[in-house]
């Protein structure tokens, strides 16, 4: 156990054990994991390390509550309980936001909206399942009336990134539990400290036993273990999609459904009509927020050429002026990569763009900041999206900038990638913003707007980017609940007479 060094905090961060049946336990081989701190590269304490034989005590466990406790409560009852997991997470932000940072490097100011927008979708899903999660009936003719009912999967395996951790888990916990299915979450090995918060706020708000249970350990042992588990019955995934292609072939063996939310190279349209200084600070915003370690980042930004040398100007400016830093100090806008290895891949890409003739402009990390895992935010300026660059996903603070002239050019450039994750189209031309947001192969698209969401909408992406949706009813109807129809005869129809005497 160490002590946190920092202005903010000197919050006690215990070693972190696994979470099954409602109890805190070691792992069944006793061994462990160290974990680093993305600012200082210093352990910050021990994981319990989950394999074979964990998930399948936590698959056992879930599975019991799953027969015994959860399924049977009536909806009122359990959404009591999913509103009071959003009441004390309240309660907990700032404890929360703070392991957050400490865990992963990113801003204090960041962690703490991304703690409380987890406790808004908690509310979120009690208020949907309560009211929308109803099936349908449909008569047919006088002789039959048929009817659905959405009936929860049982134990779902959940399996997450460490970019934003906290915020990814609850997404999928939320809705998983409150459509009645239990859980059993494998959080990632980079970022354990928030999962185990989580599983202490839901012991805190009483719920069942075995109803949410925590292992952590490794993507090829626990993660494996979880997707091969005979009694899951689904698997949500959040992560790269290499991982996310490994996972759909092992869960194969045993037919579960797999959701898939992948990787991202979005674009970022700016038309020489638009509002240059909000499509600037969206450009900004999403590549440098979450240390650029986000999913919809818009690592590439296309710039009409009428405005290209203004916008780039602009773009320099604030590169310069970012404030990098401590990720507890409240004024940081940029922390620290997650760990050196993802910081040797991030400063490799910007190496690959110097060698593929982009000029490279950047901010400086502070000499005091040097032991961590600092990019400075980095512009790739004269890219061209055939570049290396501009087709890998770099999952740091890099932003490839690359020219354009024409509309059919600049659409046919975004979709030129393996990607289909997100995109962003700024222009004051009311018509051309949907012909090119209808024509970005896109999951998802905003036009005049930053990566802001509606918790309503559906989540997800398109071409390498994902399978499924999650996220409003979406989550609910598609992925977290089954359709069961039962037909009832309402008189006597025929029914043929196989092998009967006349
Ligand atoms: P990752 O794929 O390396 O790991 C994600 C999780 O999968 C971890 O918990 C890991 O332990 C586990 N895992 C690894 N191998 C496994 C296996 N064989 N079987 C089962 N589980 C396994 O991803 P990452 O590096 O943690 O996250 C970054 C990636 O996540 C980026 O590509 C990013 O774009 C993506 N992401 C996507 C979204 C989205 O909604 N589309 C959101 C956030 C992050």
């Amino acid at each position: 156990m160490t002590e946190r060094n920092s202005k903010e905090t000197s919050l006690q961060v215990k070693d972190v054990d696994l979470y099954i049946n409602g109890e805190f336990v070691k792992s069944e081989s006793s061994t462990t994991f160290q974990n680093n701190s993305p600012f200082t590269n210093k352990v910050i304490n021990q994981i319990a390390e989950g394999r074979k034989e964990d998930i399948k005590k936590a698959v056992t466990a879930a599975k019991d509550a799953f027969e015994q406790t959860w399924s049977k409560l009536k909806i009122a009852e359990r959404m009591t309980y999913i509103n009071k997991i959003a009441d004390v997470i309240d309660e907990e932000i700032e404890e929360i936001a703070v392991l957050e940072s400490i865990d992963t490097g990113l801003p204090i100011s960041q962690t703490r909206k991304m703690v409380a927008r987890a406790a808004t979708n908690f509310r979120f899903y009690a208020k949907m399942v309560e009211s929308k999660l109803h099936g349908e009936a449909y008569q047919q003719d006088d002789e039959f009336i048929n009817y659905t009912v959405y009936k929860p999967l049982g134990v779902v395996g959940l399996i997450t990134p460490w970019n934003a951790p906290f915020m990814l888990e609850t997404w999928k916990v939320a809705p998983a539990l409150a459509t009645g299915n239990t859980v059993v979450l494998k959080p990632a090995e980079l970022s354990p400290l928030t999962a185990n918060k989580l599983a202490e706020v839901i012991d805190k708000a009483g719920l069942p036993k075995g109803v949410f249970n925590v292992v952590h350990g490794f993507g090829e042992t626990a993660g494996a273990a979880l997707v091969e588990h005979p009694d899951v019955e689904a698997i949500s995934f959040t992560g790269e999609t290499v991982t996310g292609s490994t996972i759909i072939k092992n869960a194969a063996d045993t037919l579960k459904k797999t959701s898939m939310e992948l990787g991202g190279k979005s674009p970022l349209i700016v038309f020489d009509d638009a509002d240059l200084d909000r499509a600037l600070d969206a450009a900004v915003w999403g590549i440098f927020s979450f240390n650029g370690e986000r999913c919809t980042a818009n690592s590439r930004v296309f710039l009409h050429k009428n405005i290209k040398d203004q916008f780039v100007e602009a773009l320099k400016e604030r590169v310069f002026n970012i404030k990098i830093g401590d990720p507890m100090d409240p004024s940081t806008q940029l922390g620290p990569l997650i760990e050196t290895e993802h910081f040797n891949k991030v400063t490799n890409f910007i190496k690959i763009a110097k060698q593929e003739g982009c000029e490279v402009v950047q901010g400086t990390v502070p000499e005091e900041l040097k032991a961590g895992n600092f990019v400075p935010p980095t512009l790739l300026l004269n890219a061209t999206n055939d570049m290396q660059v501009c087709q890998e996903e770099i999952f740091g603070p890099v932003m490839a900038v690359i020219e354009f002239e024409t509309e059919e050019e600049v659409i046919a450039a975004a979709n030129d990638v393996k990607y289909g994750l997100a995109g962003y189209v700024w222009t004051n031309d009311i018509k051309r913003g949907h012909r090119v947001a209808q024509a970005v192969e896109a999951g998802m698209l905003w036009i005049n707007s930053q990566n802001t969401r509606d918790l309503r909408i559906p989540f997800g992406g398109t071409k390498a980017s994902g399978i499924g949706r999650e996220g409003g009813h979406y989550a609910i109807f598609e992925f977290y609940t089954e359709p069961k129809v039962i037909h009832v005869a309402l008189g006597d129809h025929h029914i043929p007479q196989f092998g009967k005497n006349k």
